[in-house]
């Protein structure tokens, strides 16, 4: 196994050796992905700049334009994507008297938990997602970045972030950030995508956007770092690639480790071993990449004839809702 000393300290355990698992994204451009070997977490290496970041979604990820309308069939999927996460966890925002989305994107979960009569509220960086979301849903967001959004300390009782936490340049210091922002014996439920998954042939695994990549134990050991005790986690999503995990605020972090240094090394080499067996021939020879091909195609073709009915986003979600047996 080829290893390096990395410029940059791991966000879980902070050593700097690495070894090599990717180096091309998913649009077959240079990028190179390592995993520390100390504990498993994944990163991109080096590290973008805040800089290149912000480049990245000012010119590529986000496509700002005047008079944004967003496609009325993504309104519809997310409203689905909205009610199943609600249903999953539908214990936890029952009982939250004041609840943060962050990442709240269009704003369809922020408006379902609000349409249930709960205090939820966004938190979105794209400005002009989150004007969108005021505007046609009428829900609150506020337009910020996390290090720039200044809630008071024990404002929530829930916090939920989903497919945000891998996007970070500092998900210790973030994850810090929401433990203060909640309240004691709050929750905080979080998705990222599970590096453990074979959904994705291993080319197309990697992306800019993704800077690390989690598992299970990764994942769990960050946070308890960061005050949390882990609750619950469940693999989700399409082939189990997502990993979603609850927490609960214990108090604030005080520096102690969940898992002895022998059981993070353990997790890298299962990992390791995992992220290596899976192979592009191996893939392909599986129904996976075919099936999803299929699935989408379908999908497509029934979203686009029911939303043929409709011209704005919030009668699409209030129709999804209104259709639910689950709430
Ligand atoms: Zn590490």
């Amino acid at each position: 196994m080829h290893t390096f000393k990395s410029i940059s300290t791991c966000n879980l355990c902070g050593n700097t050796e690495v070894t090599p698992i990717s180096d091309i994204d998913r649009n077959g451009k240079p990028l190179t992905t390592v995993m520390c070997t100390f504990c498993g977490l994944v990163r991109t290496d080096p590290l973008p700049t805040k800089e290149e970041i912000n480049e990245f979604y000012q010119t590529k990820y986000w496509n700002e334009y005047k008079d944004y309308h967003p496609k009325l069939k993504h309104i519809y999927r997310n409203a689905h994507r909205a009610l199943n996460r609600y249903k999953r966890d539908q214990h936890y925002f029952k009982n939250a008297q004041s609840i943060l989305e962050i990442g709240s994107g269009r704003g369809e979960f922020v408006y379902l938990l609000n349409y249930l009569n709960l205090h939820a509220q966004g938190l979105e960086p794209h400005t002009i997602y989150s004007q969108y979301s005021r505007e046609e849903f009428g829900i609150p967001v506020t337009s910020a970045m996390l290090e720039q959004a200044s809630y008071a300390p024990n404002t929530f009782d829930l916090i939920t972030s989903h497919h945000v936490v891998e996007h970070l340049c500092d998900p210790a210091i973030e994850l810090r950030r929401m433990n203060r922002w909640l309240k004691e014996g709050g929750h905080l439920i979080v998705e990222v995508p599970n590096i453990e998954a074979n959904r994705h042939a291993p080319k197309n695994r990697f992306h800019f956007a993704h800077i690390y990549n989690f598992n299970a134990i990764t994942l769990e050991e960050l946070a308890y770092r960061q005050g949390f005790s882990f609750i619950r986690h469940t693999l989700g999503g399409d082939h189990e690639n997502h990993l979603h995990m609850i927490f609960q605020k214990k108090g604030l972090p005080t520096g102690q480790h969940k898992y002895t240094a022998a059981k993070l090394k353990e997790n890298f080499e299962h990992l390791h071993k995992k992220v290596h067996s899976h192979t592009s021939f191996d893939h392909y020879l599986t129904l996976t990449p075919y099936l999803r091909t299929f699935n989408k195609l379908r999908n497509g073709i029934s979203e686009k004839l029911i939303v043929r009915n409709f011209k704005q986003g919030k009668d699409v979600a209030n129709y999804v809702f209104k259709a639910s047996t689950c709430i």
